[in-house]
């Protein structure tokens, strides 16, 4: 429990967001689309652009989309059926989306993959400058393999391994993939009442792997497996990811608060500079902390971390793990980081030397209120 809220501000403050919906959540069992909820994830992700997020909706449906118009009760088995049930479903797809997202006045736009546009650097940064340049221009964009064209040995395969891939591309600050699943359980849930939830992954074991199993829905190509993979691929490249149930109301909402819900994989290690740029840019300021001149010296000449010796004023309900706002003696931001006291401790605390933190609260977790890797200089 403790384990998940210390990883907290990893998600809260996450700027550019990858949401990788599967085929199971967008559809209902007879195959045809859930437009209910649709609705309710369009809507969710029109509510975190109106955050100052950025977004990208990796999804797929098509191939179940086009079977429910085609009458197709069952998966087709050859790579023609599938293809051509894919350039049904896709049209279907987008214009759902489409009518959707525009009722809240947000534009989208549709980008088709294959493997190779991501495996050539050249094809790579390309795919890339033109993800940036929509995200730029405050644009949704909605991503899915090109299933229609793409022939066997070029597939994703799955759109997991899509999004991941897609997280990496953009290097987003978090990966959500919302499935039929509540995320990763010890057990198989639906066979063993003993099955729990594991909240947080720290590194993904063979242990962790066995979990996984390799069954996947009656439409999607995903299942457990390929969950896990995308996760490989998402935390070697410094980005967190959740796994959660997509037919959950509010699910993305309650996410990005911080909320205990699904599986969170920690990355190996958050590239510096990506971790400092979402700190230093990362919408969600907690609180404010009025430091000396000598605090900001230490900080800006000597990279030094913040101590509570130089802070004389706080302001704002924080607790540890919340990003706040470092402002000099005329209230002038010049850095933000994650503080490791909450607003009452540090109400105590400030001014005084870290020896007497120990006698002022009856406990010391930290010297520094911002250690120097959990703080972005903002001049
Ligand atoms: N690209 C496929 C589709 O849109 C889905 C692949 C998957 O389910 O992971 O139908």
């Amino acid at each position: 429990m403790l384990e998940r809220e210390n990883y907290k501000a990893l998600i809260t403050n996450a700027r550019r967001i990858v949401i990788k919906v599967g085929t199971s959540t967008l559809t209902h069992s007879t195959g045809k689309l859930n437009l209910q909820l649709i609705e309710k994830l369009v809507r969710q992700l029109t509510d975190l652009r109106y955050q100052d997020k950025q977004v990208l909706l990796v999804t797929s449906g098509a191939v179940g989309a086009g079977m429910g118009k085609l009458g197709l009760r069952e998966k087709p088995k050859t790579m023609p059926e599938k293809q051509a049930a894919a350039a049904v479903g896709q049209g279907i797809l987008m214009h759902i989306y489409e009518k959707l997202f525009s009722e809240y006045g947000q534009v989208v736009a549709q980008l088709l993959l294959t493997r190779p546009d991501l495996a050539d650097r050249r094809r790579f940064l390309n795919a890339r400058n033109t993800l940036l340049t929509l995200l730029n221009k405050e644009v949704v964009p909605i991503i899915n393999e090109n299933d229609t064209v793409v022939v066997e040995e070029l597939r994703f395969g799955d759109n997991d391994t899509l999004g991941a891939l897609v997280a990496g591309l953009v290097d987003a600050d978090l990966l959500i993939l919302l499935s039929d699943i509540d995320g990763l359980y010890t057990g198989d849930p639906r066979k063993d009442e003993n099955a729990r939830l594991i909240p947080v992954v720290e590194e993904i074991t063979t242990e962790i792997q066995g979990l996984a199993g390799s069954e996947g829905s009656k439409f999607g190509s995903g299942g457990m497996a390929t969950k896990i993979s995308a996760a490989k691929i998402a935390i070697n490249a410094g980005i967190p990811m959740v796994i959660a149930n997509g037919s959950q109301p509010d699910i993305i909402r309650e996410i990005l608060m911080g909320a205990q819900v699904g599986t969170l994989f920690i990355p190996r290690e958050v590239k510096p500079h990506a971790r400092k740029s979402w700190i230093a840019f990362g919408s969600n300021i907690q609180g404010k902390l009025w430091v000396d001149d000598g605090a900001r010296k230490a900080i800006i000449t000597n990279g030094k971390s913040l101590l509570p010796s130089g802070i004389f004023k706080i302001e704002g309900i924080f607790t540890s793990g919340h990003v706040v706002s470092i402002v000099n003696s005329e209230d002038v931001e010049f850095a933000r980081g994650i503080v490791n006291y909450n607003a009452q401790e540090l109400e105590k605390i400030k001014g005084n030397q870290c020896k007497e933190i120990v006698n002022i609260l009856g406990y010391k977790d930290y010297d520094e209120v911002v250690h120097r890797d959990n703080l972005a200089l903002r001049i």
